[in-house]
């Protein structure tokens, strides 16, 4: 019998010691926080036995599902096994070693190497130090800054938080640190203009080289940037963006990083994200979809133009976590590689349920409320807008994502609002049948969100 303890008291206890991410407390408080107490394929449970289908996944990451008696399996052999050691001192562990060789069998044939660590925020950490290492190593250690994105979102340390373009956050802290700048976002509906969203993709992909050339391509290490930014609302780039950056990235001589750490793991319907736009990054982080969920890991992708310096030329990288590598989350995210493998995961998205998911998404475009909605593979988002024809958005954005997706929830349907888009990231095991269920319950909120606005 399990020792908890009741259910309305765990909501007491959470009130009182638990401090929430991205939350105010006082008012999460007084709303009272939902209790999860289980999973199972596509479907949370609450406290209360109610059933909500999760279109987020959790956070993004939960790609196989819920409730994967085999990756529960993996981890309490390896922890009967060896629980913990350590890849400082010259050891590794099986499925370690095991994990590194699997995940750069997906990526290109340019990229052999992983660097492990605990979380997305972690890898992006290591890839920071990891750039200036590389170009001090030859030779050029003034090639220190990173250029990033407004709207970007690379995790809540300090420097995940500095290369991220979240206002909000920057305003907490005193960030960004110093070395890191930002460039546009290509958010065509929102900032487009009269452009074409070929010509806007364009136009904001050679802000970078502008950026470039402001700071002197000698002071710059790297460029980074989500295949799709995630948490700043799905914003699938225009066709002509990711071309033109990665051609600027190498005509001016800087470090193309991709942060993989939604995008990867089949989300996209391949492997990472930089495939479906045919990049090919030096540096990506990784995590979510890596173990999905189950247990926290994350890493870096490391290009064999990076790893062989870092290999014959660093000597000791002075970097590294007491967790990096660790064999069980190890085990966790090898048990989870080879489901996404054997039951084709990234080819079911590719081909089956993210076209179906877009064509759903689609059928939404009659509602007044809804101004485009965008996807690639199971990433989706909806544009609310206040004015279909002029692309006029709500102003208060914040209020009709909140009144859309509260009627969604309170109808078992998960959803994320950022602002005025509504977001989609489902488990890859979702059935079409599913997806009806996501499009009809939004249906329902789109029409109580559109009463709300216009009344
Ligand atoms: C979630 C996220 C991160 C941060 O990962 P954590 O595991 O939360 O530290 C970094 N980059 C992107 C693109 C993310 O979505």
């Amino acid at each position: 019998m399990s020792t908890m303890p009741a259910a309305s008291n765990l909501g007491a206890l959470d009130a009182a010691h638990h401090l929430h991410p991205f939350s105010d407390m006082k008012k999460l408080n007084a709303a009272g926080t939902r209790i999860i107490e289980r999973g199972e394929g596509c479907y949370i449970y609450d406290n209360h036995g109610k059933k909500y289908l999760d279109g987020f996944a959790g956070l993004w990451c939960v790609n196989i599902g819920y409730g994967r008696k085999e990756i529960a399996d993996a981890v309490a052999r390896q922890m009967n096994e060896l629980p913990y050691y350590n890849t400082f001192f010259g050891t590794t562990t099986p499925p370690t070693a095991l994990l590194a060789q699997k995940i750069t069998s997906h990526a290109g044939p340019n990229i052999n190497r992983v660097f492990f660590t605990g979380s997305g925020s972690e890898a992006n950490d290591t890839w920071f130090r990891m750039a200036r290492v590389y170009w001090a190593a030859l030779g050029k250690p003034s090639k220190k800054m990173v250029i990033a994105r407004r709207n970007g979102y690379h995790g809540s340390t300090v420097v995940g938080a500095s290369m991220g373009g979240m206002k909000y956050m920057h305003e907490q802290g005193a960030l960004p640190i110093e070395g890191i700048v930002h460039i546009g976002q290509p958010f065509w509906y929102g900032e487009g203009g009269e452009l074409s969203p070929a010509e806007f993709g364009l136009k904001v992909a050679r802000e970078l080289a502008e950026k470039i050339d402001e700071l002197g391509a000698d002071n710059v290490a790297a460029f980074v940037a989500e295949p799709i930014q995630g948490a700043g609302g799905v914003i699938v780039p225009p066709e002509t963006y990711w071309p033109e950056i990665a051609r600027i990235c190498k005509e001016k001589d800087i470090l193309l990083v991709v942060d993989e750490v939604i995008c990867g793991f089949g989300r996209t319907g391949h492997w990472f994200g930089h495939q479906h736009f045919g990049v090919q990054p030096d540096l990506a982080p990784i995590a979510k979809g890596l173990s999905s969920g189950y247990l926290p890991i994350g890493g870096v992708m490391v290009s064999d133009r990076v790893g062989d310096v870092l290999v014959n030329e660093v000597g000791d990288f002075n970097h590294g976590f007491t967790y990096s590598g660790h064999p069980v989350c190890a085990a966790a995210a090898l048990e989870n590689l080879r489901i996404i493998e054997d039951e084709k995961l990234v080819e079911r998205v590719h081909d089956d349920v993210g076209p179906y998911l877009a064509e759903g998404l689609k059928s939404l475009e009659d509602h007044p409320l809804v101004g485009q909605t965008q996807s690639v593979g199971l990433m989706g988002a909806v544009q609310l807008v206040d004015d279909k024809a002029s692309r006029k958005r709500f102003e208060d954005k914040e209020k009709v994502g909140v009144e859309v997706r509260n009627h969604c929830l309170a109808n078992g349907l998960v959803l994320r609002a950022t602002g005025d888009r509504m977001l989609y990231s489902p488990p890859l095991v979702i059935t079409r049948a599913e997806i009806d269920q996501m499009i009809e319950t939004t249906r329902k909120g789109l029409d109580h969100g559109w009463k709300a606005m216009k009344g």
